[in-house]
């Protein structure tokens, strides 16, 4: 059996990983699995060992340890049967790397890390207050956990699309346009995929 695909789908908070993520699914049969909501999904669950300490990290917009994102990485990939998977809002620090390359790295085959590049001001800021304000629900969807949330990605997460990069493995997309308009480009990429350019 071929080893399950994957591909990491980064950029700042609001950039719009999730919105192409679903346009993805939906015209080229990958599965969606998006790290903050496996961990909104595990906060959720009555008794959670994990459920305090994942809302304080995500009010904080601090990352939470690997060992637990990573394991509810494994286990929703397990559970699916499938083998092509976008892994949406990980790896977001070092430790998530290094926890990544430790124990699932091997496993599957990692193709690239699709970047949405996005300012912050023009377009996240506005998107995830936009959202928060149509009822996201997201406890860190105010302006107060978005200063941090933004922080946390300029200081831990940008070093590792820096160190894919060095590896040839980011593919960027600007994310400053109207969702139609940034699929137009992520198409273009997986068409290349489907015609068999990239690999
Ligand atoms: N988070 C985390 N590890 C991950 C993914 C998410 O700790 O691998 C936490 C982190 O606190 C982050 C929050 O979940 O700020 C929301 O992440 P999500 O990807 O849903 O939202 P984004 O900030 O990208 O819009
Ligand atoms: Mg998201």
């Amino acid at each position: 059996m071929s080893m399950p695909k994957v591909i990491f789908v980064l950029g700042a908070p609001g950039a719009g990983k999730g919105t192409q993520c679903q346009k993805i699914v939906e015209n080229f049969g990958y599965m969606h699995l998006s790290a903050g909501d496996l961990l909104r999904e595990e906060r959720a669950k009555p008794g959670s060992q994990y459920g305090e300490l994942i809302e304080s990290y995500i009010q904080e917009g601090k990352i939470v340890p690997v060992e637990i994102t990573c394991s509810l990485l494994e286990n929703a990939m397990k559970k699916s049967n499938r083998d092509k998977f976008l892994i949406d809002g990980f790896p977001r620090n070092q430790n998530n790397l290094d926890g990544w390359n430790k124990a699932v790295a091997k496993n599957v085959k990692l193709l690239f890390v699709l970047f949405f590049d996005c300012p912050k001001e023009v377009a996240c800021v506005e998107r995830c207050l936009d959202r928060g304000a149509a009822g996201s629900g997201r406890s860190d969807d105010n302006m107060q956990s978005l200063e941090k949330r933004f922080n946390t990605y300029i200081t831990e997460t940008q070093p590792i699309i820096k160190y894919y990069e060095e590896r040839g493995l980011v593919r960027n997309v600007d994310a400053n346009k109207a969702p139609d308009d940034v699929f137009d480009d992520v198409k273009k990429i997986f068409d290349n995929i489907n015609a068999g350019g990239d690999f």
